[in-house]
Order: C-alpha cells, then sequence, then structure tokens
C-alpha cells in the first residue's frame, strides 16, 4: 500500500486538476462545505455529509438529451475525465446502486458515459458524521467494499491508500507517495475500522422494520400519520443516493427548434404514478410514502445490493433534510413503535 503525508494532500489533488475535472470537499463563503470544482483556496478536509452527492454528477437535476435544430435531432452527451475527491462509504454504495438501476436493463449512456469517465477517491469515515448516520446498520460503511479506485484512511498526519482499480494505481504512480508494508498498513486499517464500526451505532428498529414490512405486519396507521405531515417537496427522494427516478419533458423554443431534457422526479409526488386515464394507483400521501419506503427497506434486486440487504445505505440524509421529520430512521421507528 501507499502512504500520504497530509501535507501534502491539497498539492496532489492539485497537480490531479491540471488532468481532469476534479470534486472535492470545498469550504463556501458562508461556511457549508459542499463538493464543487477544485479551488486551492476553497478546498478543505474539514468535511461532513455533503447533501447532494455524488448521483448528482452523473444523474444531474436537469440534464438535456437531445436537442432540435431546424427539424434535425442532435444527441447531446457530455462527459469529461473527472476525479470524485472524497466521497463517503455510504455515497459509493450508492453510487453502485444507482449504476445499478441505470445500467441494468438498458444502459442509460447518459449516466453510464459520465460514470465510465470518473474516477472515485472515497474517505473512510472514522466515525458517524452526525447523529443520524447509520451505515453499520445497512453494511454499507464506514469502510467501502468496492466500486472504488482508491481509498484514503486519515490516520492523522498521513494517509495510507488502498488501491482498488487499474486506474487507482496509475493515479498512484507519481508524486509525493511512499510505499508501506502491506501488513503493517493492514494492520493499521483494521484498528481504524474497529473503531470506526464501534463509535457507529445499529439501529435495531431498522431491521425490525423490515422484518414486519416483510411479513406485511407494519401498520397501516404508520403510513396515515406520516401522510398526514408530508408536505410533499420531495426533498427526501433528492437528497438520497438510491433514488434515480426522473421525468421527460419538451421544451420548444421556436418551430422546428428545442430540447428534450430530463429532471429529477418523486416518487412522493401525485403525478408520478397518475396515469393518462387520470386513474392513480398510488391515490394519496400515505400510499406514496408507503411505496417509498417500501423501496428502501424491503424490495431490493438480492445480486447487487450490499449483501442483498436493503436499498437504503444508511446516509441519513432523509432525516437531515425532511423538514417534518419523516426520514428512514423515523419512520422504522414508528414501524416498531406501532
Ligand atoms: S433512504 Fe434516507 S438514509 Fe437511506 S439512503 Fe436514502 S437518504 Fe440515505
Ligand atoms: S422530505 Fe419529508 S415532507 Fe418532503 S416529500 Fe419527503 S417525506 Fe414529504
Amino acid at each position: 500500500m501507499k502512504t500520504l503525508a497530509k501535507k501534502d494532500l491539497k498539492g496532489v489533488v492539485k497537480a490531479w486538476a491540471e488532468k481532469y475535472h476534479v470534486l472535492a470537499p470545498s469550504r463556501m463563503a458562508k461556511g457549508d462545505c459542499i463538493f464543487d470544482t477544485f479551488q486551492e483556496e476553497s478546498f478543505s478536509l474539514d468535511y461532513k455529509k455533503p447533501p447532494l452527492f455524488p448521483k448528482a454528477v452523473f444523474l444531474p437535476h436537469t440534464e438535456v438529451v437531445f436537442e432540435v435544430k431546424d427539424n434535425k435531432l442532435h444527441e447531446v452527451i457530455s462527459a469529461r475525465n473527472t476525479i470524485l475527491f472524497g466521497i463517503r462509504s455510504c455515497d459509493m454504495m450508492g453510487l453502485l446502486q444507482s449504476t445499478s438501476f441505470m445500467t441494468r436493463d438498458r444502459d442509460d449512456i447518459f449516466y453510464s458515459t459520465k460514470k465510465e469517465r470518473a474516477t472515485i477517491i472515497v474517505m473512510a469515515c472514522p466515525g458517524p458524521q452526525n447523529e443520524t448516520c447509520f451505515c453499520t446498520t445497512t453494511f454499507s460503511g464506514p469502510v467501502a467494499k468496492k466500486g472504488f479506485d482508491l481509498m484514503f484512511f486519515d490516520m492523522g498526519n498521513d494517509f495510507i491508500i488502498e488501491t482498488g482499480s487499474h486506474r487507482g494505481k496509475e493515479l498512484l504512480s507519481s508524486g509525493p507517495f511512499t510505499d508501506m508494508d502491506n501488513k503493517l498498513a493492514g494492520e493499521k486499517i483494521k484498528t481504524f475500522k474497529e473503531k470506526a464500526i464501534r463509535d457507529i451505532p445499529v439501529v435495531d428498529e431498522v431491521y425490525e422494520a423490515m422484518r414486519r414490512l416483510k411479513d406485511g405486519a407494519a401498520d397501516q396507521k404508520v403510513w396515515e400519520h406520516f401522510g398526514r405531515k408530508c408536505i410533499v417537496c420531495g426533498g427526501c427522494a433528492f437528497v438520497c443516493p438510491t433514488c434515480t427516478c426522473f421525468n421527460v419533458y419538451d421544451q420548444e423554443s421556436a418551430p422546428g427548434n428545442g430540447v428534450r431534457a430530463r429532471a429529477w422526479d418523486a416518487c412522493l409526488y401525485g403525478g408520478f404514478t397518475r396515469e393518462a386515464s387520470g386513474h392513480n394507483p398510488r391515490p394519496n400521501q400515505a400510499s406514496r410514502l408507503k411505496r417509498r419506503h417500501e423501496h428502501k427497506l424491503l424490495y431490493y434486486n438480492e445480486s447487487d445490493i450490499q449483501d442483498s440487504l436493503c436499498g437504503c445505505v444508511g446516509c441519513g440524509r432523509c432525516s437531515d433534510y425532511c423538514p417534518v421529520h419523516i426520514g428512514t430512521l423515523e419512520v422504522a421507528r414508528e414501524i416498531v413503535k406501532e
């Protein structure tokens, strides 16, 4: 394995930014930390759980998929060589789920072209990033198991770097990296992981809620209770790393000219399942919330999600951002309480 002195990190990322579009944690003027195009002055390692990342890189909120100019159609596929530096392990697992969904039955070229040109560097979590993290419950953290090109472990004054792909190895082929004995590095990583796992609590209610949903034993009152509270903002879907639904629309700018675009959609919206006849198989907010949470805790594709467990990677963002507290944690706890 390799190591890198922390004092050298900024220089390394700066050198990568000369060849790649590097997205890295960046501190904004008002103090928030988000993932943004690398800039030396705003680059920061003092970040927790950025609200929208990395799904938005490959499936942007709004994206033109083709344009029509004078009645002639031109496909628009935009992608460039990108490095995503420092994503969290839960987001890595979320990205694997999103990629599986977007390529499983039919390759979504607008997504996969961007994904293929991305190098992904995970920053393993030394502990919970806030009180809603539950990646140890969903087996999606604190350390990524697969999918990454490089994974950094913060050891204080330096990083130990695990390589996950040939592309990752190439990135380490020049720069101030030093070799480290694999056995010693493995022992240090083991200690790091054990501490992180001890510090991130397992939420038993999530397992119990999964069991009740599987047995059809979740009380309908839970969905009615949350259905009355939900203000239908769609925020829970927009911040979720495993939500990938989008809507498609056409915009005409002049006769024979315009674009077809797609934009994020959310299953919490009434129009999401409304059919052309006007019939809606999910006719109220309670049924829509039930569907969303069953997708997170009940239905899953056995071959591609973290150890076949569930469709939620335990990032806790829905609990962080729902203005009326209808995150997965709150829903699981209510299912168990009822
Ligand atoms: S359902 Fe909530 S906790 Fe689970 S992955 Fe989505 S945003 Fe994160
Ligand atoms: S974030 Fe909360 S209020 Fe908004 S749609 Fe989701 S559950 Fe409803």
